[in-house]
């Protein structure tokens, strides 16, 4: 190792606090420190390469280097930085505002621009809550969530999270909220286990909706899929009916399409899979192409009229971020949904998805795997120790984790959720790529769990 490596090793070791990431583990074991990117591979300190197997965590849309998505980044740089958007506009955010609302679930028409996934989330809460507060109506405060669900990680998402490893150290913070079943087939997957799922989520949220709706201001969900509970893929239709049971009970729907909007389940939001169109929809990670930290809340018209009064009535909406509407972070959204069109990336996602899928048969009846979920380009594999019987891997067998680390040793990055091998190109992924990774996903998931199997 050179000197340059190994003191970037000891400072990355001695400063650098990692997340989602138990530090006594990580700091045992020699640190991967990227240096490049280029295309859907990324490059270590020392010229390894690496498939990008999980988008850089959900991410990237058109690969890593792109000339046109640089070049957008260099263009508004020569113009400005950056500037607020309180009380003024800068011309990337306008436009970006304008692409939005055209390209959305229809009646969207409002973009409010935030930082991260979590604070676009807790902007939808907030905007709910005080929807309901400006037109006069009181008492409708508190929120449904889908059990497992996911929001990000700040109080209030985590607030109306539903992963009880996210929540319990923090609970005496958090403020409660109603959770639903979320309705997964698995562990007994057939078409009558998810229409028996089906009906006891929509069961569960009729009732509740019957009891309570005077006091639930909004529902959240992460619409057909569920990334982080483990990639779960909603039976079809359902996502419609939950939308329908909203509607009919007068509590706002707030779709969180933070993971799989911007083309990711071969849609350009998981909505349009059903013609959903929500009250409120968050959106982050692949809006910039992956590139910078812009996330948008997108709200009704109507949403939006409640707020807009006299100066006095104070219905402003007081909340904003120092860097919200960044001309950079704008100008390469915008850069990104061009090479959408220009590229026709949703096509590209739903061939490569169809290559996918008949690559990953080959584990179909491999006894360690218990389930293959994918929506478009978002898979998640779920390992277990007995095929027959879906008895799991114990936590301490580290299955996930194995998994991961053998295919980094075979060349592809990603991260697992428990026992679920995630699989999450880049959007541009070629069909050679695709394959070459899914060999990989493969051999890993063999070698680990065939030499695992006596443990
Ligand atoms: C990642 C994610 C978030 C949080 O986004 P951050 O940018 O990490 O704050 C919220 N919701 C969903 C569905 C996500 O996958």
């Amino acid at each position: 190792m050179s000197i340059h490596i190994e003191r970037l090793a000891a400072s990355n070791k001695a400063h650098l606090w990692h997340p989602f990431t138990q530090m006594k583990d990580y700091t045992s074991g020699e640190p991967l420190i990227i240096e490049r990117g280029q295309g859907v591979k990324l490059y270590d300190v020392h010229g390894r390469a690496y498939y990008d197997g999980f988008s850089s965590v959900w991410l990237n849309v058109h690969g890593h280097n792109v000339p046109e998505l640089n070049q957008a980044i260099v263009d508004q740089l020569g113009q400005v930085a950056h500037s607020t958007l309180l009380g003024m506009a800068n011309i990337p955010a306008i436009e970006l505002a304008e692409k939005l609302a055209r390209i959305a679930p229809r009646g969207l028409n409002k973009v409010f621009f935030s930082d991260s996934g979590a604070t676009g989330v807790e902007i939808a809460i907030k905007m709910a809550f005080q929807y309901w507060h400006n037109l006069g109506v009181r008492g409708k405060s508190s929120f449904i969530t889908m059990n497992q669900a996911y929001h990000g990680d700040t109080i209030g998402a985590v607030s109306v999270g539903g992963i009880p490893l996210y929540q319990e150290v923090y609970r005496p913070l958090l403020f409660p909220s109603h959770a639903i079943p979320y309705p997964s087939a698995y562990p007994h997957n057939d078409g009558e286990a998810s229409a028996g799922a089906m009906e006891t989520t929509l069961n569960a949220l009729r009732t509740l909706l019957e009891a309570r709706s005077h006091e639930i201001a909004a529902l959240l969900v992460e619409p057909i899929v569920q990334g982080a509970a483990g990639i779960l893929v909603m039976p079809p239709g359902c996502l419609k009916a939950i939308a329908e049971l909203c509607r009919q009970h007068q509590v706002l729907l707030i779709a969180d399409e933070v993971a799989t909007g911007f083309g990711r389940t071969g849609a350009m939001f998981a909505c349009d899979l059903e013609a959903v169109a929500p009250d409120l929809m968050v959106v982050g990670k692949g809006l910039t192409g992956g590139y910078l930290p812009v996330a948008a809340t997108l709200a009704t018209d109507e949403i939006y009229n409640a707020f807009y009064a006299d100066y006095e009535a104070q219905k402003t909406f007081f909340h904003g971020h120092s860097f919200t509407g960044n001309p950079l972070g704008c100008a390469v959204a915008l850069a990104s949904l061009k090479l959408f069109e220009e590229r026709d990336v949703l096509a590209n996602v739903r061939k490569g998805a169809a290559l996918v899928e008949q690559k990953l048969a080959v584990l179909q009846d491999h006894p360690h795997v218990g389930d293959i979920r994918q929506k478009g380009l978002m898979i998640g594999i779920e390992l277990v120790r007995d095929r027959t019987t879906r008895k799991a891997y114990r936590w301490e067998e580290r299955i996930g984790v194995r998994t991961a680390m053998r295919a980094r040793e075979l060349g592809m990055l990603t991260r697992p959720l428990g026992n679920v091998i995630v699989f999450m190109p880049p959007l541009a992924s070629t069909e050679r790529e695709l394959a070459d990774m899914c060999d990989i996903l493969i051999s890993a998931i063999r070698d680990v769990t065939e030499g695992a199997s006596s443990v």
